[in-house]
Formats: C-alpha cells, structure tokens, sequence
C-alpha cells in the first residue's frame, strides 16, 4: 500500500490520496476481500470462492450449501466456510446473504482480532456503520438480522452493539461483486481500503472486480479474485482519490438524492455544485421550432408514465410489448427532445438491449448508435458504463451486419476498457479477440462486399449466433450493494 496514504479532508470523512503520481490505466491498489457471500438466489450456479458463473458446479458434501468451480476452489475457501459449514449443518439451512456475510465477517475477526489486519489501512471495527443515520424502517431490519443472526452463531459471545456495527458496516460498504463477463450481479462483499476512498461524481479513479485466472492458478501463478482501483487519468502526487458510487447518467439533484439515501452524504463535488452536463441532459431540440415549455413538460410526463409500463412489462418478460412502447416513446420524444436528453437515453438503452435480444439487429443498432453518441457527450471519456455500452452497441452492429461501424464501435470500447479494466480481465481479453475478428471481416468487406456477404450468410446460417443476454432488471449502477 505504498501508493496511497489516509487523509483527512476538510467538510468530509476520511479518504485517500496519491502517494506519487499516476497514467490513465495504472492500478493504484489491488484488494482481495476481507468477506464475502454469493448472492441467495444464485448459490447454485456461482461459485463460492471465484464468483464466476459455471454449468457445473461441485457443493460441498457436508453441507450441501457451498457450491465451488473444483477442488481448487473449495480448499481455498475452506478456511472461511468451515465454520459457515458447522452452522448451517446445525441450523438445517443458510440463513440469507446478509447473515451469511456479517457471519464470515466476525469469524475472520475472531480468527485474528478486529484490529488492522495485514494489508488493511483501516480496521473493520473502524469502519463507518452510519447507524446513527438509520430511520425506523432501518433499525427494525437491523433487528431483524441481529435476531436471525443470533440463531446461527456458533462462536465468541459478541454484544449488541458490535453486532449492530457489523451490519451497519454492511448496508454502507458492501461492494457488489459480478460475474466473469461483468454482466450480473453475484454477491457482495467487504474491501476495507476500498471504503476508504471517497465519492465524487466526475471520479479520478474506478474500480473494478476481477475474478482471477484459474490457469494462472494451475501454474501457480496465484492471481486470486480482487478489486482494482484504477486511475482514469493523470492524478498528481497529494491528489485525493475518488470514485463514483453511483452512475453518472442522471440530474445531479437525482444523484445527491441517491447519495443521501444510500451513503447519508450531501455531494458537494464540482460537478453537482456547478450542475455540470444538466444542461445536457435537460436538453431539448433546438431548430426554427424550438417546442414551448408545456409541450416540453407534457412529452417528459408521457416518458415517465411510458417507462413505469415498461419496467412492469420487462419484469414479466412481455419484451414485445416493451418494444411497442419503445417505440411510441421515442415517436413522441424525437420531435421535442434533443438526442443527449436522459428520457430519451433511457428509453434508446432499453430499446436496444431487448432488440438485440429479440435479434432484431438492425433496429438494435440504430438506437444503440444514438445511445453512444449521446453517452460520448455526456460521460467521462474513460467510464467504465460507457465502455460497456460502446461494446454492446459494436456487438449489435456486427449482427446487424454494419461491419465499418460495429468494427469502430469495439476498437473504441476496448481503449476504453485497458483502462477501466486491464489488459487481463476476462471482458477486455474477449474485445481483443473481437476486434481482430471484425478487423479483418472489415478487411474482406472493403476488398469484395458480394464475397463478404457469401462469407457471413455462410457463417451465419452453419453456426448459430450467440445470442445476446437476457435482459435484467436489476440496478447494477450502484458500485455498494445496499439491501432493499
Ligand atoms: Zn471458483
Ligand atoms: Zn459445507
Ligand atoms: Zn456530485
């Protein structure tokens, strides 16, 4: 942890900052988690010391709960499920993910105390609960959990209040770990140093979970699942650190509200004082019929009311019916919004996600076009967000067939994702075959276009195409997992 030092800033809590100078890309710090839990409803299919997504995966004979990759993975995580084995033996079933963790968290600290343990720059005990800022609705949970935690404990009589703290520790620092394709959510998890850093909404650094590399594993090379804090940009020696705990997408009224609800903090970054990009955001379609403010106020309505129906739709699967109403909205809102406004964003990102699904590729690529376009004026050049969304959209072009676009589109993403990702994460590793695919598909398409399009039918109709994700739910723009 040479590269970093603990400060204390003026008007916030403690933070970090630079030691020496950084690059866009370099990684600041690396951190393996102190605990962490698979997600309830995937302890089948995700492993429980990698957290990568498998067909097949071995469970543990004694409890039948914990579930690994191979035998690799379970004698790795034997150490912090021993116990978590016991209870739920005893107990007759795992109690739920937030138990699981404050569990494995009181396990390591009876293991080893609850000071600074090796590597850590902060203790758990110190580590911020804010339950002082807990409401009713809050500290009736917190009882909740204290009770049902109390029923699977097997250890060292803890109090309360320590208890309580643990929980609290939780609810504001559980980072959400996902899966190998940084693609679904998995589980949470506790990175100590990571909470030290603080939050700004035009961040200087990201951070990243990487699973690790089982064949680096195999040759002994132990590169263990862990968190990445890298730098977007140049950070001068003296400079505090900072991340975005929330998506950047939004008003910054809408992200101070979130921030206070989630971390109890008023964001007093640069970009929220001087509402920087709201103008954006905001924007509406200039032209010799610039709209009037009512028309303007009643087209925003009609997005919210549209958006409400299409989460309800998208939560039952009805994804022809979400296009419909994709479509309707955007037939209202393209002659009144400009392309970079976030209602119209919103509905452009939906609409394309669940085309590609339907494999309607070349609707898909028209809206994801305009997406990134939008995105590209609105996020930092170096997001991690807006790299995933420049590579989905390049995925879909490709489908679509619009090989000179899709081939632009995945180079961009893959410069964007060395750095807010790295060379050897699993997703960069896949643009990078990608891109050497489309550059010489791009090759063959500019020397003969008949031959190109021979050559993809082929392809096309002798392998069946991957097809894309299903479309989730789930509100993976938050880097904390904070329970609902
Ligand atoms: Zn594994
Ligand atoms: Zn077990
Ligand atoms: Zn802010």
């Amino acid at each position: 942890m040479e590269n970093v030092e603990v400060f204390n800033p003026e008007n916030k809590g403690r933070g970090l900052k630079a030691t020496k100078e950084f690059w866009a890309g370099d990684v600041i710090f690396a951190e393996t988690s102190y605990a962490a839990v698979v997600f309830d409803n995937l302890t089948h299919s995700v492993c429980h010391t990698c957290f990568k997504r498998q067909e097949k995966l071995q469970r543990c004979g004694q409890c039948k709960f914990a579930h690994y990759c191979d035998r690799t993975c379970q004698k790795e995580s034997w150490v912090n499920h021993k116990h978590e084995c016991a209870a739920i033996k005893k107990l007759g079933k795992a109690p739920n993910e937030n138990i699981r963790l404050a569990a494995r968290i009181l396990w390591r600290v009876e293991r080893e105390g609850g000071g600074l343990t090796e590597g850590c720059l902060v203790a758990v005990d110190d580590l911020q609960s804010h339950l002082d800022n807990f409401d009713q609705e809050e500290k009736n949970g917190l009882m909740e959990d204290v009770q049902s935690f109390l029923d699977y404990w097997q250890g060292k009589q803890y109090g309360m209040q320590y208890i309580s703290h643990i929980f609290g520790v939780i609810s504001c620092n559980g980072f959400t770990l996902s899966d190998q394709r940084g693609l679904q959510a998995v589980g949470v998890g506790i990175f100590p140093n990571l909470c030290l850093v603080n939050h700004d909404c035009w961040p200087n650094c990201t951070v990243i979970f990487n699973n690790g590399n089982h064949e680096a594993v195999k040759s002994m090379f132990h590169t263990q699942m862990r968190i990445e804090l890298r730098s977007l940009g140049k950070i001068n020696k003296g400079e505090e650190l900072s991340v975005s705990y929330v998506d950047f997408l939004n008003l910054s009224e809408e992200r101070r509200k979130q921030l206070k609800k989630q971390y109890y903090f008023d964001c007093t970054c640069e970009h929220c004082t001087k509402k920087t990009k709201d103008d954006l955001l905001l924007a509406v379609k200039d032209g010799e019929t610039k709209p009037s403010e009512s028309v303007v106020k009643e087209v925003i309505q009609f997005s919210q009311n549209t958006m409400e129906k299409i989460n309800q739709a998208r939560s039952e699967g009805a994804y022809h019916e979400v296009i419909k109403l994709c479509r309707e909205c955007l037939k209202k809102q393209e002659p009144v919004l400009a392309d970079t406004n976030i209602h119209m964003l919103r509905i452009l990102s939906i609409s394309s996600e669940v085309l590609s699904y339907l494999q309607m590729f070349e609707e898909a690529a028209e809206n994801a076009k305009r997406m990134v376009d939008g995105y590209l004026k609105i996020y930092h050049p170096n997001n991690a967000q807006l790299g995933m969304s420049v590579m989905r959209a390049g995925v879909t072009h490709w489908h679509a067939g619009l090989i000179e676009v899709g081939h632009g589109m995945i180079c961009k993403a893959y410069a964007i994702l060395l750095i807010t990702h790295g060379p050897t994460h699993p997703i960069t590793k896949d643009l990078e075959v990608m891109r050497g695919q489309t550059e010489m598909e791009l090759r063959m398409f500019q020397q003969n276009e008949f031959v190109y399009y021979k050559m993809r039918e082929a392809a096309l109709s002798s392998k069946p195409i991957t097809v894309m994700q299903e479309p989730n739910n789930e509100n993976q723009n938050t880097i904390f997992h904070k329970k609902q």
